[in-house]
């Protein structure tokens, strides 16, 4: 069997991330990929926001430092640690980078933490593009001699799991990730999105974070499993379908998948892939799945689009104990669908339009304080909608028909 269908997984036994790490790159002979000496090496770790490691939200620190580690004892020239955090304001990626403890490790280590958006820009042309024909992200993709891919288990709002293939969304660079949503509303469109942006920033490797894991409400307000394990690989693919065996999801609902496969970027199929070490069985949890369901509709375009935005739109709330009017959500939302109140003071929250929304969930997943909630009424916004009338006159003619034709 190919070396490119390994994947290697291993518990974290006594906190020892680095023996792990170590010992689950040897399992697939990661060490084939450091053919040279000098090389460029970029690690993509997630940097959702700056957040303590504990909470599960970022790749853990030690979990990067081992990486780092790893890749050292090859004499590397460079070792970049790069992403570009949730959201579009300035430095943002940089504060994630020093309150989640990478920019600590990076200086200890002797890594170049920098954020994709600080790096020079280049334009990606998409091959067989799916949603996007180029990307606009960050020259390092093309100049780095190895990308690895550092990615953590968390559920996922909209996407239900979060892991290798979503990860390198992050390789987009701030506002235009909130383009990007703005763009692809319907939860198909976004998956092909993220399969084309893999396939730009595809990684010749891939360390799955599963030390403190996130279930339930995530990427950034779920609840925190320490699933002790790592996991490493060089099909994206087959590595989120493991995960999702591991933490009891179906991979088939995880569309974006669908798409990476489509575009011939990996397998589903786990009888082409040897697993090395722990077995599925062996380190198996079952997650809290997150509360929404994500939008899967094999229409055309338009009427995707038109469900999209009647059927399934959510209600945005705010919490007024949580909320401290930190001006993240209105200043990241792609459409401008939230305000800040009349007045900045303790116990109001932030206005928001229902028109406007787009369902992106950027609001939820970068709330440093949890404050937002979302909430989805069908039945509400079937009767609201044109759809919803035009089933109610059919139904109502059908039943007039039935009871002419009965009496
Ligand atoms: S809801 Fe969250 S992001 Fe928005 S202002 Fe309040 S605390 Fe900040
Ligand atoms: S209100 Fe929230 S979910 Fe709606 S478009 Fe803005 S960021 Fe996205």
């Amino acid at each position: 069997m190919d070396s490119i269908t390994k994947i290697g997984i291993q518990k974290i036994e006594n906190d020892n991330v680095k023996a792990a790490v170590f010992s689950t790159l040897k399992l697939i002979d990661a060490q084939q990929l450091m053919r040279k000496e000098n090389m460029v090496v970029v690690l993509k770790p997630n940097l959702l926001m700056g957040k303590p490691a504990e909470r599960g939200v970022n790749t853990h620190p030690e979990v990067v430092r081992a990486v780092i580690q790893w890749v050292k004892q090859f004499n590397p020239s460079k070792i970049y640690v790069s992403d570009s955090a949730g959201g579009q304001k300035p430095g943002i990626t940089e504060l994630a980078m020093k309150e989640s403890g990478i920019q600590e490790i990076c200086d200890q280590e002797g890594a170049i933490c920098v954020p994709f958006e600080k790096t020079e820009r280049e334009i990606y042309e998409v091959k067989d593009a799916l949603e996007l024909k180029e990307i606009s992200s960050s020259r390092l993709l093309k100049e780095a001699d190895l990308i690895i891919n550092i990615p953590k288990i968390k559920t996922h709002w909209q996407c239900t799991l979060t892991c290798c293939i979503k990860n390198m969304f992050g390789t987009m660079l701030l506002a235009n990730k909130a383009k990007t949503h703005a763009q692809t509303a319907v939860l198909e469109r976004f998956c092909s999105a993220l399969a084309d942006i893999y396939s730009v920033s595809k990684p010749q490797l891939t360390v799955i974070d599963g030390y403190y894991c996130m279930e339930g409400q995530g990427p950034s307000s779920g609840d925190v499993v320490k699933l002790d394990i790592i996991m490493a690989g060089y099909d994206g693919v087959a590595l989120d379908t493991a995960v999702c065996k591991i933490i009891g999801f179906d991979p088939s609902e995880i569309l974006y998948l669908g798409k990476a496969v489509e575009k011939n970027l990996g397998t589903t199929n786990l009888e082409e892939v040897e697993i090395l070490g722990e077995t599925i069985e062996s380190v198996y949890r079952k997650f809290k799945r997150p509360k929404l369901k994500p939008i899967s509709m094999p229409l055309p375009k338009w009427f995707a689009d038109y469900i999209g935005k009647t059927i399934f739109r959510a209600k945005v709330k705010f919490d007024k104990k949580k909320c401290k009017l930190c001006a993240t959500c209105w200043t990241n939302c792609p459409v401008s669908a939230i305000t800040p109140p009349d007045e900045l003071k303790k116990g109001n929250v932030p206005n928001w339009d229902s028109k406007k929304c787009i369902t992106c969930f950027c609001c939820v997943e970068l709330c440093p304080h949890e404050a937002v909630k979302f909430k989805i009424n069908y039945i509400k916004n079937v009767l609201a909608s044109w759809l919803g009338l035009g089933c109610i006159i059919v139904l109502g003619l059908i039943t007039i028909l039935i009871l002419w034709l009965t009496l």
